[in-house]
């Protein structure tokens, strides 16, 4: 069999192994057509088949109530950043846009809003370097505006909402691109969430949105007909051709979350994963963690050691033991673990064995 190693990367990012298997088998001839299923038309039965068993997997595994649309956009999550004020933002005449500031992501969704209307930061977690996601105050929000932002997982920060803000009456939009279907959530918190396909859901090219029906229909005029999320809700996601490979890994995906038990069981391993790890750090002087302890992120951890020798050779070694891609991003430097659904229990062991043995060495 091929060398698989344990990939931390931050995305695009694993795929579970079985999956890739399963596309390696069928790729050349998809349910006895003998063609594959990038080869055929979206509007094939075979294809629409894949289609609709999607969207029904991502209202069972969420538990999405009746009035939430599920949809599949074009682009990454960044795209989505430009398809949520272009639908959203004239929900009310003020066009103003709400943003809790936690990080990278959050600071480009601003910025694409500010194109369509007014951004306004609420609070935001600068001075704390991002370590901490800033509360906010329901009360005091602008009921003028037409939504709040949040981002539910802060893949570079490695900070997480455990417990999503009240906003007084206003859609809350959540990017979650970095945790959906990593634990359960309360969709019905939320007005739109969006989340690119290449962490949790398979690889890249589509984006997941699931929005409540009332607000579609509010779309600028300007919006093009495959960011207007009514037109994607008339057309089942297919206004034009879709990217019917993404969607076709996002269906192998969410077809093994669920024999794995579903989002309930990912969270345990996902807590458990992310626990073993924070352990090390926890009683460690040597590993030095960025995130408030309060507020860290199933999905990603980041650390830094006391110099930067001392933490290229870490990635250098782990990588060696086959423990891949965990350089931290430019912005924290260090090491980040992506510990996404599809990376197992067993591998987040791994590192944290790696860790200890490290600081032996070195500490
Ligand atoms: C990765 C990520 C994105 C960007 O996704 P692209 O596919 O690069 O557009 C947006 N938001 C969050 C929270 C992310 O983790």
């Amino acid at each position: 069999m091929a060398k698989r190693v344990f990939n931390f990367t931050a995305g695009p990012s694993t795929i579970p192994l079985p999956v890739m298997q399963r596309i390696q088998e069928e790729l050349l001839d998809f349910k006895g057509i003998g063609a594959s299923v990038i080869e055929i038309s979206h509007r094939t039965p075979e294809f629409e088949a894949v289609l609709f068993e999607t969207i029904d997997l991502v209202k069972e595994l969420l538990s999405l109530p009746p009035n939430y649309k599920v949809l599949f956009a074009a682009g990454g999550g960044v795209m989505q950043m430009a398809l949520v004020p272009m639908n959203l933002i004239a929900l009310k005449p003020a066009r103003k846009a709400l943003f809790v500031d936690s990080g990278i992501f959050s600071g480009r969704a601003v910025q694409e809003a500010a194109k369509f209307g007014t951004s306004i930061v609420v609070a935001s977690g600068k001075d704390s370097g991002f370590g901490t996601i800033p509360e906010i105050d329901a009360a005091s929000l602008d009921p003028e505006a037409s939504y709040l932002h949040i981002v539910t997982n802060n893949t570079v920060h490695a900070t997480q909402w455990h417990e999503f803000p009240k906003t007084n009456g206003l859609p809350l939009v959540g990017d979650s691109t970095s945790d959906i279907m990593s634990r359960k959530m309360d969709v019905s918190q939320f007005g739109l969430i969006f989340a690119g396909f290449q962490k949790n859901l398979g690889t890249v090219g589509l984006s997941l949105v699931i929005v409540r029906d009332d607000l579609l229909g509010h779309a600028v005029k300007e919006t093009p007909k495959w960011m207007d999320i009514k037109v994607l809700s008339e057309t089942d996601s297919m206004p034009s051709t879709t990217n019917t490979f993404a969607l076709y890994v996002c269906n192998l995906v969410l077809h093994w979350l669920k024999e794995q038990g579903g989002v309930e069981t990912m969270e345990a391993q996902n807590r458990k994963k992310s626990q073993c790890i924070y352990d090390v750090i926890d009683k460690s002087d040597f590993y030095i963690g960025h995130a408030n302890p309060a507020q860290r992120s199933m999905m990603n951890v980041t650390f830094n050691l006391a110099t930067p020798e001392l933490e290229q050779k870490f990635v250098s070694e782990a990588e060696a033991q086959g423990l891949y891609a965990l350089k931290g991003h430019r912005e924290l430097a260090g090491v980040r673990a992506s510990l996404y659904n599809a990376m197992p229990v067993e591998g987040a062991q791994a590192l944290a064995t790696f860790m200890e043995e490290y600081e032996r060495r070195n500490g």
